[in-house]
């Protein structure tokens, strides 16, 4: 079956500057390798309109990065750094995730977004890690105004998803699962944050074979689809967690993600799997893991 993948042309225009890692490079080799698959259907979403990104964000927030950006840019916070076409870039990501739970949800297959900035840092009111809008949990409050309530999202980023944490954890609809270095950045995501019962963090030192990551993120889906049945999986897609990323020291390889992914369809078979880019930041390695998770959703 062909896997749609959609992405915006200005996820590639985004530039937070010289010496940053979060390059445009990163797109630009997952797109070189996509345009090469048999099975990808690459496609242009439109952006996203910014109703459907105040299901997350204040409009306050929104409005600054926008102007922000329409001056030409600064830093917005640390090193989440705007350009003049980041503003284009956050509501072209956020389009392209939203288009691709449209897809899934539309009873079409799973889909893929190929897009940057990545989300899982950003707050509510503050964009954070080169994060500017939390394009999973958009996503995830797009799936429940269509009617799918239990929302199941897996992160399995080298990171913590700090932001998707803050903004789902008082809300047991969602139920949020993570794989992350610990300590790292963010800093957050100790397995005692719990949410409501909805959180299901998994932190784990660096350098340790790559079967005890895969063993342990699977025990924890496990644990949190135990009674209790997703109509949606959601997948914050960084691709940092692989050996030689330079922003993180977990050893995956390209079909550890597709393992995940063949292993997520066959215990929750019922579910449409809807996967946006994060992370990853060795752009040809980050182009590996891309296609072979989406090969797996094929
Ligand atoms: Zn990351």
């Amino acid at each position: 079956m062909l896997v749609p993948v959609f992405t915006h042309p200005s996820c590639l225009k985004h530039d937070p500057g010289p010496g940053h890692p979060e390059t445009s490079a990163r797109l630009e080799a997952v797109l070189g390798r996509l345009r090469t698959e048999p099975m990808v259907a690459l496609r242009e979403a439109l952006p996203a309109a910014v109703e459907s990104l105040t299901t997350v964000h204040p409009e306050s927030y929104l409005a600054t990065v926008r102007a922000m950006s329409e001056q030409g840019g600064g830093a917005l916070f640390l090193d989440t750094v705007l350009s003049r076409d980041s503003w284009n870039a956050a509501t072209g990501g956020a389009g392209a995730a939203l288009a691709a739970t449209d897809h899934a949800l539309d009873g079409k297959g799973h889909a893929f977004a190929a897009i940057r900035p990545p989300g899982h840092h950003a707050l509510a009111g503050k964009g954070m890690g080169f994060c500017l809008v939390n394009n999973v949990v958009v996503a995830a409050r797009r799936a429940q105004a269509l009617g799918r309530q239990r929302v199941l999202i897996i992160d399995w980023d080298v990171h913590h998803g700090n932001g998707t944490q803050a903004l789902v954890e008082t809300d047991p609809t969602i139920r949020y699962v993570s794989l992350h270095q610990y300590p790292w950045y963010p800093g957050t995501g100790a397995a005692d944050e719990r949410g409501v019962g909805n959180v299901f963090n998994v932190p784990r030192g660096p350098g340790k074979p790559a079967s005890l990551y895969v063993g342990d993120l699977w025990s924890a889906i496990v644990a949190a689809t135990t009674n209790w049945n997703p109509e949606v999986v959601f997948i914050s897609a960084g691709f940092d967690a692989m050996k030689g990323d330079p922003l993180g020291g977990f050893t995956l390889e390209p079909e550890h993600y597709a393992d995940w992914t063949t292993r997520l369809r066959d215990h929750l078979p019922s579910a449409p799997i809807v996967g946006l880019m994060e992370g990853g930041y060795a752009p040809q390695r980050l182009a590996e893991g891309v296609v072979s998770h989406v090969r797996a959703l094929a």
